[in-house]
């Protein structure tokens, strides 16, 4: 089970970081994909753009091959159960918990200017976040998580969040989740922070080719490198090697290293043909998503199909949540 945020088109980081273990595990296990629409109203006070960024994502994820066949894709919030598994977790979790998660102090810190803003931002909802995805995974008993290395604390959270669960009621019930990472668990921004929707440092899955080498070319590379005639160094170059690294194979890194190294190339050239080559490995997902943009129905529907086999499993288990805690299963009474 893994979900991403509708907050804006996916970019290089979810295909490196998430998407390529989503779609390897596809066809492995019995996978849970999810649109975590409440999970954006943690950090966008803007409603509004929530709904458009479903389609986005699910067009990428189509784009990039998740197949709605193999794989249940469903939006988060047209499953209220996670909703009462969140609100049940809550009662269970201690709040120093939530209070000490090192993902959402970052969280706040990158998206307010003072102070002030932060004091602001750290709203209750954001501070449940993690007992949030913790309910998003054990509503559909998700074992293994596909996720970044960013949500590796949220995934210790959610093992405390279980193993609580099942000795507070006398059963093992609850699996206790764990994160599975790629070998690129955190692909770096242009800024060469944490390439992240919101922070207007990505390359998207969509952008067009010249937007792609336009970002490309803003990348940080080795700032000790002040003249075309100074040898670069790669162990310092901040995004295009480690880039390099992600997309290009054995050989021509060893080129790239040499070329840098003895500085027979430029940066700026450098990455031009970086642009490249990300732009020769997204080409195929581009054009599938245009192709599939077409037909808005059609991927609504896809979902409304996933939103149908979600909700069935999710009943289920809250069903069960319910009976082990001793509270009333309503729907059931006759
Ligand atoms: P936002 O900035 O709105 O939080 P995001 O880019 O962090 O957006 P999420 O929807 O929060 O995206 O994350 C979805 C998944 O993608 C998570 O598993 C996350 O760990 C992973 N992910 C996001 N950014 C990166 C990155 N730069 N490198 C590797 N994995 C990433
Ligand atoms: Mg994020």
């Amino acid at each position: 089970m893994s979900g991403m945020r509708p907050t804006g088109r996916l970019h290089l980081g979810h295909y490196f970081g998430a998407l390529i273990n989503w779609i390897d595990f596809q066809s492995k296990y019995e996978s849970y994909f999810s649109i975590v629409d409440w999970h954006a109203l943690t950090t966008k006070q803007n409603t509004r753009e929530v709904k458009a960024n479903i389609w986005e994502i699910a067009l990428d994820w189509l784009a990039v091959g998740i197949d709605p066949e193999q794989s249940t894709i469903y939006v988060q919030s047209a499953i209220p159960e996670i909703a009462e598994l969140h609100l049940l977790f809550s009662m269970i979790t201690p709040q120093g918990w939530v209070e000490r998660e090192p993902t959402l102090k970052d969280m706040v810190k990158m998206l307010a200017a003072n102070e002030a803003e932060a004091h602001e931002k750290a709203t209750y909802g954001l501070f449940g976040y993690p007992i949030l995805m913790t309910a998003d995974i054990l509503t559909f008993k998700g074992e293994l998580v596909p996720v970044g290395k960013d949500q590796e604390s949220h995934l210790e959270f959610a093992r405390d969040v279980a193993r609580k669960f099942n000795n507070t009621y006398g059963v093992s019930y609850f699996p206790e989740p764990k994160p599975e990472f790629t070998a690129t668990p955190l692909l770096k921004g242009v800024d060469g922070l944490k390439m992240g929707k919101s922070y207007n440092n990505d390359i998207k899955i969509a952008d067009t080719a010249a937007d792609t080498e336009k970002k490309v070319k803003q990348m940080i590379t080795d700032r000790t490198r002040i003249a075309k005639s100074d040898p670069g160094h790669t162990d310092i170059c901040e995004v295009p090697w480690p880039m390099y690294k992600v997309f290009a194979d054995q050989d021509l890194q060893a080129t790239v290293k040499q070329e840098c190294e003895n500085a027979e190339i430029g940066c700026v050239q450098c990455k031009i043909r970086l642009a490249g080559i990300i732009n020769e490995k997204f080409a195929p997902f581009r054009e599938r998503r245009e192709q599939l943009a077409k037909d808005p129905d059609n991927v609504f529907k896809l979902l409304q199909h996933g939103n149908i086999k979600a909700r069935k499993v999710a009943k289920q288990t809250l069903h069960d949540v319910r009976e082990i805690m001793g509270m009333v299963n309503w729907e059931s009474l006759k």
